[in-house]
């Protein structure tokens, strides 16, 4: 009998090889770590920091790159309010520290083109950070799949990966994007007209993940099902907040 592989559960060291600011309050780290080839889009790793005390926090952050060669992966991570590990990230990380790291983990938030499409992503603020990764590996694996995004943010100023969101849309065919700003504009919320539009152009998924915090987590979810989709056909991960 073969032995499980159980490399994901060991926490081991990652140093930081790049960070990038995305918005007022969301940095990119980039991760190098021996299982960047070998994930699936939409999973996350946990992260633990260690203060010289011994106190330990973990928190789980989604990988925002696609499984690729480079040795390294993307982590995507909003600073909240007092919040104790992405102040960490935000404020005190540098390039070249590691910290230590597990995974990569999940299971049921993944997406591969093996289960085909069309693909329907409903990402909330850093809700997004999974969706990328299956955006990413949707363009290089399997562009012909349909994808539309509907992508809720306060707004456009605090959208992650806004210029690359657009792009996609404006370059690759099959792919929608639905921008939705909160509190910009006239403001509006996902509801069941901009469901049903953009369902209207996708045809009805295969597949459909929704990400962000939990109110936006159950509000979208709940639109999907309203607008008659299979519950084993949806996906959430829900943030906290
Ligand atoms: C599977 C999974 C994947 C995740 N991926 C990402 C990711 O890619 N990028 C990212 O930025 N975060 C992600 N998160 C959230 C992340 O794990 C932390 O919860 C977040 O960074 C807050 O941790 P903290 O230690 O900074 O805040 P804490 O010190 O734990 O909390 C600070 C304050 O913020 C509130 N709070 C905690 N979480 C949230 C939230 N999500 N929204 C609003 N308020 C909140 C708390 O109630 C508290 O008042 C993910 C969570 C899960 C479960």
């Amino acid at each position: 009998m073969t032995e499980p592989d159980l490399a994901w559960t060991r926490w081991r060291p990652a140093a930081i090889t790049a960070i990038t600011p995305l918005t007022p309050r969301v940095k990119s780290f980039r991760l190098a770590v021996d299982f960047a080839h070998a994930f699936r889009a939409g999973q996350h790793v946990d992260v633990r920091l260690t203060a010289e005390d011994g106190y330990q926090a973990q928190r789980s952050y989604s990988i925002a790159s696609a499984p690729n060669e480079s040795g390294t992966i993307e982590l995507v991570i909003e600073g909240l309010d007092g919040g104790e590990v992405s102040g960490f990230f935000l404020e005190v990380a540098e390039v070249g520290d590691a910290i230590e790291l597990r995974g990569p983990v999940g299971g049921s938030f993944a997406w591969g083109p093996e289960e085909g499409g069309p693909l329907l992503l409903v990402g909330g603020g850093s809700g997004v950070v999974p969706l990328l990764a299956m955006l990413r590996h949707r363009a290089h694996a399997a562009p012909e799949i349909p994808c539309a995004l509907i992508y809720s943010v306060r707004g456009r100023a605090g959208a992650i990966a806004l210029a690359e969101l657009e792009a996609r849309a404006r370059d690759e065919p099959g792919f929608m994007l639905r921008l939705l700003t909160t509190r910009e504009g006239a403001g509006r919320r996902i509801d069941a007209e901009v469901v049903a539009a953009v369902l209207a152009g996708l045809g009805p998924p295969a597949r459909s993940f929704v990400c962000g915090a939990n109110p936006f987590v159950g509000a979208a979810a709940s639109l999907l099902l309203a607008a008659g989709l299979p519950a084993s056909s949806i996906r959430t991960e829900r943030f906290g907040g």
